[in-house]
């Protein structure tokens, strides 16, 4: 079944009715009323937002709730044991110590090198170059040595550039061009193309200050892997990088328009960030090109709700008391950038 069969807008949609829909939705993304922060590319969503909160619930705690819970992942664990004594949920709230950003969770710039990613092993935002030579050179040898003064004077260092793979909005941490969470997948997934650095870069090249050479096998299938790779899971944001217009453009719109319902479902963005995903991997043009069969049932019922709110948009209100009768027409593009051109 596609999703197509639930919206019955256009038996047959041509590249106007594409270029209809998308000018509603633009005049309507574009509008007073509509909360700014879903009219970006990256959609980043606020820990505490009112209907897409996803920060555990503990006071202060900085960690992304696990799986349908409002606890993260140690806290739930605490929070299993706790009841288990006869703690109220009350009391264990109130006694439970927040955590601070997971590991994998945390990134940002070095302090020192703008352009280069920091650690995420350590708090000491520094990127491998500052963290090594403070780490193993300079806090051994001096164990009254001030980090600020000695981070003060540390020369930064160049980049190496936007990670590769087109989706990401991170910094490549070495010469090969991506950033870690891709280096990761991209051994993971077995190194298509085989882009390398040498052995011993580090030592026989950048540490000397001689440019780093990546080496590749077959760069067409490094370069296929960076366009078709999805981008890193990051707690609050939808990354709609990639996709088609209208259909970011239906993305952003539901996002705000599930936030304007007195009731709303449960609505976890990285379910739509897997949504977005798909969608990008089948390189569909609109919500209801996709097929829902593809979808866990979850995602079909958010999948569903969006179409929904597509066709409130899409339909002329006249029309929305005879359910028999679909022709589509533009009026709500009317009513909000003047009268239609004729059809
Ligand atoms: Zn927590
Ligand atoms: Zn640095
Ligand atoms: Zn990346």
């Amino acid at each position: 079944m596609t999703a197509n069969s639930l919206l019955p807008l256009y038996t047959e949609r041509s590249d106007r009715e594409g270029r209809d829909r998308l000018e509603i939705l633009t005049a309507l993304i574009s509008a007073p009323f509509f909360d700014p922060i879903f009219r970006g590319v990256l959609v980043r969503v606020p820990q505490d937002h009112s209907v897409y909160q996803w920060g555990c619930v503990v006071g202060a705690c900085e960690r992304v709730r696990s799986g349908g819970t409002d606890l993260c992942s140690n806290h739930l664990r605490q929070w299993g044991k706790a009841r288990e004594s006869g703690t109220t949920r009350a009391e264990f709230l109130t006694a439970a110590q927040p955590l601070s950003r997971a590991e994998f969770e945390r990134e940002g710039p070095c302090s020192i090198c703008p352009d280069r990613p920091a650690e995420p092993r350590t708090d000491l935002r520094l990127c491998r170059a500052h963290y090594s030579s403070w780490k193993y050179y300079v806090a051994p040898r001096d164990s009254g040595a001030d980090f600020e003064q000695w981070a003060a004077e540390q020369e930064p260092r160049g980049g190496y550039g936007n990670c590769k793979v087109t989706v990401c909005p991170g910094l490549a941490e070495s010469p090969l061009g991506l950033c870690s969470w891709h280096w990761h997948r991209y051994k993971r997934d077995r190194r298509p193309g085989g882009a390398a650095l040498p052995a011993s870069w580090w030592q026989r090249y950048e540490s000397q200050g001689r440019s780093v050479p990546v080496s590749c096998t077959d760069e067409n299938a490094f370069r296929t892997w960076c366009a078709r790779v999805d981008p890193a899971p990051r707690p609050g944001l939808v990354n709609l990088r990639g996709l088609r217009p209208l259909l970011r453009a239906e993305i952003q719109y539901t996002l705000f328009a599930h936030t304007q319902q007195d009731r709303h479902s449960i609505w976890r963005l990285d379910w739509i960030q897997k949504l977005v995903n798909l969608a990008r991997e089948r390189d569909a043009g609109s919500l209801t090109d996709l097929d829902l069969d593809d979808f866990p049932r979850f995602h079909t019922s958010i999948v569903k709700k969006m179409l929904h709110y597509l066709r409130l948009v899409y339909f002329t209100p006249s029309r929305r008391g005879t359910p028999g009768s679909s022709r589509p027409t533009t009026s709500a593009s009317a009513s909000l950038t003047g009268p239609a051109t004729s059809t």
